[in-house]
């Protein structure tokens, strides 16, 4: 499944895989990922696709297996105030993905890239996946403001997790075009080739089959947010703009 997946995606233009191995679940009695096992099965998929490839490391005691494989590490909602987790990472050369936690504040998410970043790792990736309101008509809210504030206040790049914020598949192309309109620098969409048969978070995982309809249609809305960009900045006048 992971093999047809980064292939569907693969073809479709997506460059990186991220597959988690080992799960921070709310519930210990929840699927806590296949972990060492499933590594083996990300390196087949690394060698076969040769795609690089983002796993979520989970406790501090895995990160040597999980970096013999990782091009790089997230750090999931759940650990982003692990500091000792973040500490580690920034004492390795790993690009580290960064989830904001779950009611974290923006100023909480820079003071933890802080932690990777002050050990001397600058390879720091923020990713807005939506935090917790009290609104319950989906399951996280999608702060897209953050995402011009981090852009405000960081160089780092920032990208968006629409798929953890929607909890279900309908809501993910539209908050992956408005993140693209606030100017994410890229998207963490999770796919599966049969999501009823996910042993996790399948509601919200967009089929194989209908990721290079969603991925023409973030592109094209890309292309004209730089279009836009461009004609702002007086580099390509607004009928030529238009016609795109
Ligand atoms: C995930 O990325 O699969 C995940 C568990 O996300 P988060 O840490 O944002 O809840
Ligand atoms: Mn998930």
């Amino acid at each position: 499944m992971a093999l047809q997946t980064a292939l569907a995606v693969q073809a479709a233009g997506a460059r990186v895989l991220r597959a988690g191995v080992f799960k921070p679940r709310s519930s210990p009695r929840s699927f806590q990922g296949l972990g060492t096992r499933a590594l083996d099965i990300l390196h087949e998929v690394k060698a076969t696709t040769g795609m690089p490839v983002v796993t979520e490391l989970t406790d501090v005691r895995r990160l040597e297996e999980v970096a013999d494989i990782a091009d790089a590490v997230q750090v999931g909602a759940r650990n982003m105030h692990n500091y000792a987790l973040l500490t580690e990472l920034g004492r390795t050369e790993l690009p580290v993905l960064l989830k904001r936690g779950l009611s974290a504040t923006v100023d909480e998410l820079l003071l933890a890239a802080e932690y990777v970043l002050c050990e001397g790792n600058e390879r720091v990736i923020l990713c807005e996946r939506g935090i917790r309101t009290f609104e319950s008509a989906y399951r996280f809210t999608l702060d897209v403001a953050a995402v011009a504030v981090l852009h405000e206040r960081t160089h780092l790049p920032v990208v968006v997790d629409p798929s953890h914020a929607a909890g279900r598949r309908a809501l993910v192309l539209p908050l992956s075009l408005a993140a693209v309109a606030v100017g994410a620098d890229g998207l963490l969409v999770e796919v599966h080739p049969a999501p009823h048969l996910a042993l996790c978070d399948g509601d919200q995982a967009l089929r194989t089959d209908e990721f290079a309809a969603y991925q023409r249609q973030v592109q094209r809305l890309g292309a004209f947010i730089r279009g836009c960009e461009a004609e702002v900045d007086g580099l390509v006048p607004e009928t030529e703009l238009e016609s795109a």
